[in-house]
C-alpha cells in the first residue's frame, strides 16, 4: 500500500476521531470537562485509554464503538498493518477503506462476523 494513501487515511481517521470527540463533548458534560483544556492539536493524540472508563461506560454508544475502531485503525497505521484484514490477513480493498477508513476486516470477514453476532 502506498505511503500517500496511508497518510490520507491516517488524516481522515484523525478527523473522524476529532469529530466524534467533539460530538461526545456536546452530549456529555463530564466528557466536556475532560477535553476542555485540550488543544485541538492534541485532541487527535488522545487514546481511548486516556478517557476515563467511567465516562466511556456512561456513554456506551455506537459512537464510542466507532472511536475504538478508529483507535485500532490508527494503531495499525503505526505498526504498518493498516489495510490488512485482522481476521484473514488479506488486503482490504482501497474502495472499502475510502468508504470506511476504520475498517479492520475485509468484507467477507465482516459479513461472517455479523452472521455470528446475529
Ligand atoms: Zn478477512
Amino acid at each position: 500500500m502506498d505511503k500517500a494513501f496511508k497518510e490520507r487515511m491516517r488524516k481522515s481517521l484523525i478527523a473522524l476521531k476529532e469529530q466524534i470527540l467533539k460530538q461526545l463533548a456536546l452530549e456529555n458534560s463530564e466528557f466536556h470537562e475532560l477535553i476542555e483544556d485540550i488543544k485541538p492539536k492534541d485532541l487527535a493524540d488522545i487514546a481511548s485509554d486516556d478517557i476515563d472508563r467511567r465516562i466511556l461506560e456512561s456513554l456506551g454508544s455506537a459512537e464510542m464503538r466507532r472511536l475504538q475502531l478508529i483507535e485500532a485503525a490508527l494503531g495499525r497505521v503505526r505498526d504498518g498493518h493498516y489495510g490488512v484484514c485482522m481476521s484473514c490477513g488479506k488486503k482490504i480493498p482501497r474502495e472499502r477503506l475510502e468508504a470506511i477508513p476504520y475498517a479492520i476486516l475485509c468484507i467477507d470477514c465482516k459479513a461472517s462476523e455479523e452472521r455470528r453476532n446475529r
